[in-house]
């Protein structure tokens, strides 16, 4: 794989990040794609569904240990913990992760927990990171962020209503919350809340706290687990969970009364890159299956095989000409990161959260028809990989919000590009008034 670098990446990838990433590409090809099916064999049915895990993780978790693939994408000169590596190195480990089901989870890189850590290692203080940072990056409990809520649009986080007050030494929290992904599985022991603390403060970004909440604290209820497009995502699963006068001690806020704006916007800005470069993967590995179908030998629909159909070869050369665009467009964004951080790097993370999803959905789709019905099934990985990755449109903000403000932020250019076109416009009107009176123009100004 390091000899397959992009150009763009090349230069900026260590000696160590190119052996690791080797590492990486073996481990998911040999270890991590072949116990996906095992994983889910060993998921619970019934009423043990939600109460164990694959053992098969656990193995994984040993063998990705000894190979040192642990917490990668904890950035080297952003986070004092990193195993020292790049956004954009951990972004090409990150497409290999995103071949297989377990493989993120296996060297402690999946989300929620990233996004999660990050959160901790950033804005936690010190009693925080011990009693919850360190047994998260030890992979020893899992973790959910609870932001969402059913009864208000959640894609505007001022909308946030779960009450958070305080009573002596405690917060008294009071609210429903739903999409808690990771919440069903019973390693996760911390639930990120979001809540109001403070519903009257004049500025609407500074109503909202962040605090701790274990997961066994009273007064919690999971109601129920979401399903996506059918998948429960077991054992993992997105929970619906009430919270009734829970109890949480004041040491367990994050930063501080009133800075819960600061921390969600502080979370996801590298989590949408890592979501971005396994859905490259995702889209690498749904691309792999289609040239495998379209060159079965026994499958010869009208007389030829799918590759001897004219519309197929069309579909693989969009297929990689749209993952190819999509990886650079994540790339870039993870340089920019690297070198300006998450706050400099708005808009390329934007670029990439909205363009990527959207080109391995396509990719993802024509795989599955070139399967036929196989494709919808549970027979190839494609069916429940595209209800994963269009869940991307969705989760860390839609695509709409992304745009809209992408699109305000361009437009601020409006102004100025009218006058510069109003300046040349006139420019012109003059050079062309000059040409007639030399005669040498007939007729009137052409339209451009
Ligand atoms: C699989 C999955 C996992 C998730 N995991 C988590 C999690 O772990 N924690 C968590 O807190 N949340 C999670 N979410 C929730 C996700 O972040 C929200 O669903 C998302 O932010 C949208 O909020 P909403 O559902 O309240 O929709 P709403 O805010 O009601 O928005 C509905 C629709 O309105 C449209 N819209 C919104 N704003 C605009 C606009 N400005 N212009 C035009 N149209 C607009 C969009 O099309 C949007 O989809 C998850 C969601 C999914 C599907």
């Amino acid at each position: 794989m390091s000899d397959r670098i992009p150009v763009i990446a090349v230069n900026r990838v260590s000696e160590n990040a190119k052996k690791t990433l080797d590492i990486v590409r073996k481990f998911v090809e040999e270890k991590c794609i072949p116990a996906d099916p095992i994983f889910s064999a060993q998921i619970g049915e019934g009423a043990q569904r939600w109460d164990h895990h694959p053992s098969v993780i656990d193995d994984l978790k040993v063998e990705a240990r000894k190979l040192g693939l642990w917490n990668m994408f904890l950035a080297k000169g952003h986070y004092k913990e990193s195993p020292g590596f790049s956004n954009l190195e951990y972004g090409l480990m990150a497409e290999w992760l995103g071949r297989s089901r377990t493989a993120s989870e296996a060297v402690n890189c999946a989300a929620p927990d990233t996004g999660n850590m990050e959160v901790l290692a950033k804005y936690g203080n010190e009693a925080q990171k011990q009693q919850w940072l360190k047994p998260l990056m030890d992979g020893v409990i899992r973790s959910a962020f609870l932001m969402t809520e059913p009864d208000v649009a959640s894609s505007d986080a001022t909308n946030i209503q779960l009450s958070m007050k305080r009573d002596g030494n405690d917060w008294v929290l009071n609210g429903n919350k739903w999409w808690s992904s990771g919440a069903g599985d019973p390693r996760c022991k911390i639930y990120i809340t979001m809540g109001k603390s403070d519903p009257t403060n004049p500025d609407p970004y500074k109503q909202q706290s962040v605090i701790l909440v274990p997961a066994d604290t009273p007064g919690i209820t999971i109601n129920r687990m979401l399903t996506v497009y059918g998948y429960d995502d077991a054992p993992h699963g997105h929970g619906h969970i009430t919270f009734k006068n829970v109890r949480v001690p004041a040491s367990n806020m994050v930063l501080g009364p009133g800075r819960g704006f600061e921390i969600i916007q502080g979370r996801l800005g590298p989590g949408r890159i890592h979501h971005a470069m396994r859905s490259i993967g995702a889209a690498e590995q749904a691309l792999d299956w289609m040239l495998m179908r379209i060159n079965d030998p026994k499958k010869t629909p009208f007389g030829k095989q799918l590759k001897e159909h004219g519309v197929i070869l069309e579909w693989v050369a969009k297929s990689r000409i749209e993952i190819d665009a999509a990886r650079l467009i994540v790339l870039n964004a993870a340089i920019k990161i690297d070198e300006l951080g998450a706050k400099g790097a708005l808009k390329e993370i934007a670029e990439a959260k909205v363009l990527v999803p959207q080109a391995a959905l396509n990719v993802i789709d024509r795989a599955i028809q070139s399967f036929g019905g196989a494709g919808v099934s549970q027979d190839t990985p494609l069916a429940y990989s595209w209800a994963g990755i269009r869940t991307l449109r969705l989760a860390d903000g839609p695509d709409e919000v992304h745009l809209q403000q992408m699109g305000r932020n361009e437009n601020k250019r409006g102004a100025a590009v009218t006058a510069t076109i109003n300046k040349q416009k006139a420019a012109s009107d003059q050079l062309f008034a000059q040409y007639r009176v030399a005669r040498e123009v007939p007729g009137p100004k052409p339209r451009l």
